[in-house]
């Protein structure tokens, strides 16, 4: 997947880029990134990036002109069809229903805003979606675009070392992971589930899905509202209901 990415501040992607399984994705070539800084598509000797507010108030503005080349540029790069998503904490909430949706996209330009954000006249001429990563404000849009970045590169073939690792997480069928154990056995007299030891796979898979359940149950029902349930999820359900204890 190509990814253009229009920011004042690259080296922020540094580590992301350098580190860890989206690293090892640059590194294989699963992801291409090419980086668009507004600064570069100034005219003025200051390069001029933003602007006063018209009307007043506190802070400045993204300019439309430096932030219009950069996308211009990017999207002469791209392959056709690749979508300008502005990363803006009033946009649609990024979930994992919109990293599936893009699995497929053979490129994203992600435009990430500074300062009280940019000029809204380049919204509506350039930006195709835009998106928030949660209820809060953050100082720029970098952390925002790193957060899509990996939520979906991880999807992609090629970057997990172990692909069914990808497909056994939270949020893919609205349900929350299981709890997970490694060694000790032991640990200061707490055991781990014996099921988890039984050798038998179809024990296990139960397990694990009912306890992806009941954690789905405690912590987060309103997901299991979207959710079709097959015949052993329901028989799951009851059971978690018959004796249902907080964790
Ligand atoms: N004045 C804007 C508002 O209240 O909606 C906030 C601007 S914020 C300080 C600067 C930039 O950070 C935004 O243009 C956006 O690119 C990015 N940003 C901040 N919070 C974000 C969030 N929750 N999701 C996505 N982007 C965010």
């Amino acid at each position: 997947m190509w990814l253009g990415i229009v920011t004042l501040f690259p080296d922020m992607f540094e580590a992301l880029t350098r580190e860890g399984v989206f690293g090892r994705a640059v590194a294989s070539g699963v992801v291409n990134i090419d980086f668009y800084n507004p600064r570069d598509y100034t005219t003025d000797r200051h390069r001029t990036v933003d602007d006063r507010p018209y009307g007043g108030g506190a802070g400045m503005v993204m300019k439309v002109e430096p932030l219009q080349g950069a996308v211009m540029a990017a999207k002469a790069r791209a392959p056709a069809g690749t979508p300008v998503i502005l990363l803006s904490p009033q946009g649609q909430a990024f979930s994992q229903a919109e990293v599936s949706s893009h699995l497929d996209s053979v490129g994203l330009i992600l435009v990430c805003g500074r300062y009280e954000g940019v000029d809204e006249r380049f919204v509506r001429r350039w930006v195709d979606l835009e998106w928030s990563v949660g209820d809060y404000v953050l100082s720029g849009g970098e952390l925002p675009a790193m957060v899509v970045m990996d939520a979906i590169a991880r999807h992609l073939p090629g970057t997990l070392g172990n692909q069914l690792s990808a497909l056994d997480e939270s949020y893919l069928d609205a349900t929350l992971d299981y709890p997970h154990y490694t060694r000790p056995e032991t640990l200061a007299s707490e055991k781990i589930p014996p099921q988890l030891l039984s050798g038998d796979h179809g024990q296990v898979a139960k397990y694990r899905r009912r306890e992806a359940l009941k954690r789905t149950l405690n912590r987060r029902p309103e997901l299991l509202t979207t959710m079709t349930f097959g015949e052993l999820d329901r028989e799951l359900l009851l059971e978690i209901f018959a004796d249902r204890q907080p964790e």
